[in-house]
């Protein structure tokens, strides 16, 4: 009897566990490639997962197990080296390997479709159509016309857009040339991206050619580096010329963005620069274009790949770097679902492939900066803007007793004046969307809140109606206090609607274009209005942190800071670093061309020492006192985090859940490990339902992590468990 062979699958499931299988019947050929995927039946539906390995062992009984149904890969889809990656977050991030694994596949291929790129066809002229004789096609006039475009570039080919931009019906008088034998077709592959003119970098300055022989002085070998600069210090210079050593040497380059600043500008620096395939990816692509990218960059076709977070995951045949911009930034780390952090993942996706990890950024993370204070990261300096200006002074501005008209103050209307005066742009930040936060009846204190959420509906003014920003709950703007049924209903507070508004009474005449979430909705409109922005004539930009990051607005040179205020008393500990990212991010805007530039920051507490720190001595002082108070208190990076979240329709469900949890801890051994908790979330209810958490927090990881190997298990098991939904985050980014 031959020795027994079981398939250890992945399967998006609920369940931590793998699922095991016998290899399809009749199966002939007994290479059964780790990391292809497999057809497998999973209670009554088929179901694709991923074989994890192959096994003389399995714990479940013979007679139980089911044959698989078919291997749908001939070779492995996934490299061993992506599945080490996912074996490791999957076992760090306590998320079940199936739907780990899932992360790592374009939606096609966890379908079932084939792994193959996709083809267009083109056309050409042949060799006899170089010959043809137009009289033959007198009757043929479509043909005929088709014919001169072709003969009119004899050696271009050319695709359906080609031909659909001049013709109506083009396909049938092309195929019978292509069956006269004037005209080839052929497939190729889709172009990953465009042509475009090429350009070369700038004379670099004594720091980024610095930074940029220091990296590739050691390319054979796993470092992290943290390159700090100032914004406008050319950072995506030194990017630049890292990959172009990379390319040099055969291999290819990862490049990782957040979402906000992945445009088509950011893709079309990259792309003048080298004239290479590049594979973008991002949340926007449809399935089969995700699908190209991703095949090539799997197979090295792609040399460059840019994308959002989950990039992260894309077998590449041949990396060589790993790039981060703004490392600092939120959307690296996934809040829902499997939790992951793609910028801690990606330094040890660097480790295992022993390749060089850059994270850059003007406002470092104070994780990263802690691990350059313990000489984990390399630290590499831009200290200057590459641009003539300074970096521009930032004041404040004190609200207190000061005339304010809907959020400005005069301070700042005086000088948005003078500013337009000389044809500048000012760019003013406030980072809430809509009218006003608050809609309020002056007669009987009435509130719009949400119904589902504890949390008040804004008024969005163009559209009259009330939104929840924290739910789907939307309503038409009430005539009459539902209440009392005054008609005095007031807007409280402001929205970046509400700013615009203004600013169209006070500067009739002036270009104001507001960028958030509402204004940029439509597929282009971002890109409508960073155009009409680079032409530069004098205007007002109004916007959310869409602005803050990554653009160059070379003709701005006031930046107005809003309200100052939100992130000094925010509840997450994280609040006061995310607000002074977010300050020094926006005001980077400011005089990046030639022109000086200069930042007015609004507080109703100018003397808030975080914010002193910040504005006078900048934010490596912040970032210092910052890491010091957390030293202190003992929080991360100080300290090791693990949020247990927990909701249900019913308010008492999470709780019981999580007292249940905690006395499973204790009982589990939690020597070490302080649990908070369990408390109602700091908003309780949203979308109709009540949220709870457990915090459990270590000075070590390691202690964090045995307990959870062995408390997961148990609560799996629990009764409370199963109704309510809950979760595990390690090392959450957001505690709310
Ligand atoms: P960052 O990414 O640090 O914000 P960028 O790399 O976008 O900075 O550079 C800002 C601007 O300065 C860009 O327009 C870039 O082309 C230009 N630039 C970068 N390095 C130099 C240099 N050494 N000399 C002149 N211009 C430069
Ligand atoms: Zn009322
Ligand atoms: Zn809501």
């Amino acid at each position: 009897m031959s020795s027994a062979c079981y398939l250890h699958i992945a399967i998006a499931s609920p369940l931590r566990q793998h699922f095991d299988y016998l290899p399809p019947k009749g199966a002939t050929n007994t290479y059964y490639p780790v990391g292809s995927r497999v057809e497998v039946p999973f209670g009554r539906r088929t179901v694709i997962g991923i074989l994890l390995n192959v096994s003389d062992h399995s714990d479940v009984p013979v007679e139980k197990l089911r044959p698989a149904l078919k291997i749908l890969d001939s070779e492995p889809l996934l490299s061993k080296e992506i599945m080490s990656l996912l074996h490791w977050a999957s076992d760090y991030y306590h998320h079940p390997i199936g739907d780990v694994m899932q992360h790592a596949l374009p939606v096609l291929l966890r379908q079932g479709k084939a792994a193959e790129a996709r083809t267009e066809a083109i056309w050409q002229l042949s060799p006899a159509g170089q010959c043809a004789d137009l009289t033959e096609l007198k009757r043929a006039p479509k043909q005929a016309a088709l014919l001169q475009q072709l003969l009119n570039a004899p050696e271009a080919s050319f695709n359906k857009e080609d031909f659909n931009q001049q013709h109506n019906h083009w396909r049938a008088p092309l195929t019978a040339l292509v069956k006269r034998g004037w005209v080839d077709e052929r497939q190729q592959r889709g172009l990953l991206t465009q042509n475009t003119d090429s350009d070369s970098a700038p004379d670099l300055n004594e720091e980024q050619l610095a930074a940029i022989a220091t990296t590739t002085a050691n390319s054979d070998h796993f470092q992290s580096y943290l390159l700090d600069g100032v914004t406008g210090s050319g950072k995506t210079e030194v990017y630049l010329g890292i990959i172009k050593h990379v390319l040099s040497q055969g291999r290819q380059a990862l490049v990782l963005v957040p979402e906000i600043s992945l445009t088509p500008q950011t893709v079309s620096r990259f792309q003048r620069r080298f004239q290479v395939p590049i594979a973008v990816m991002h949340s926007g692509l449809g399935q089969a274009e995700r699908l190209d990218a991703w095949l090539a960059a799997c197979n090295g076709e792609a040399q460059i790949v840019i994308g959002t977070r989950s990039a992260l995951f894309t077998p590449m045949a041949k990396l060589g770097a790993i790039i981060i911009d703004e490392e600092h930034d939120n959307s690296f780390k996934q809040q829902k679902g499997f939790r992951y952090h793609a910028r801690d993942l990606a330094v040890l996706r660097a480790r295992q492939l022993d390749i060089p990890i850059i994270l850059g950024s003007a406002t470092p993370s104070l994780e990263s900066l802690v691990n350059v204070e313990q000489g984990r990261y390399q630290q590499l300096i831009l200290s200057r803007r590459t641009s003539k200006a300074t970096p521009p002074p930032i004041r404040t501005i004190d609200l207190r007793g000061q005339p304010i008209e809907s959020g400005l103050s005069r301070t700042l209307i005086k000088n948005i004046t003078e500013h337009l005066a000389r044809d500048e742009q000012v760019l003013l930040f406030l980072n809430r969307r809509g009218y006003a936060p608050t809609l309020c009846c002056h007669d009987c204190g009435w509130i719009a809140d949400c119904p589902r959420c504890d949390a008040k509906l804004t008024l969005h003014a163009a559209s009259q109606r009330l939104r929840c920003h924290h739910c789907t709950t939307e309503q038409s703007m009430p005539a009459n206090c539902p209440e009392c049924g005054s008609s005095e209903l007031r807007a409280l507070g402001q929205g970046t609607e509400r700013i615009e508004s203004t600013l169209e009474t006070l500067f009739p005449n002036i270009d104001i274009v507001r960028v958030d979430r509402d204004t940029t909705r439509r597929k282009d409109a971002m890109q409508t209005m960073l155009d009409k922005i680079h032409e530069g004539n004098k205007a007002i930009l109004v916007g959310t942190q869409m602005l803050a990051k990554g653009h160059d607005f070379p003709n701005v040179t006031l930046v107005g800071i809003l309200d100052a205020d939100q992130g000094l008393f925010g509840i997450d500990f994280r609040a006061s670093e995310s607000m002074a990212q977010q300050i020094i991010q926006v005001a980077g805007r400011a005089g990046r061309a030639d022109k000086p530039g200069q930042v007015l920051v609004q507080t109703y507490h100018p003397d808030h020492p975080l914010l002193q720190t910040l504005l006078i001595q900048g934010y490596p002082a912040f970032a210092k006192s910052a890491i010091q108070e957390r030293q202190e208190i003992e929080l991360p990076p100080y300290s090791s985090m693990v949020l247990l979240r927990a909701e249900a329709s019913q308010r008492a469900l999470p709780m019981a859940f999580l007292s249940k949890a905690y006395a499973t801890a204790i009982s589990c051994g939690s020597q070490g490990i302080e649990l908070l908790g369990p408390l109602p979330a700091p908003m309780e209810r949203r979308a109709g339902r009540y949220r709870a958490q457990l915090l459990l927090q270590a000075s070590e990881r390691k202690p964090l992590q045995q307990l959870l190997k062995k408390l997961l298990p148990e609560l799996d098991k629990l009764a409370e468990a199963r109704r309510v939904r809950w979760s595990i985050d390690v090392d959450p980014v957001d505690t709310l």
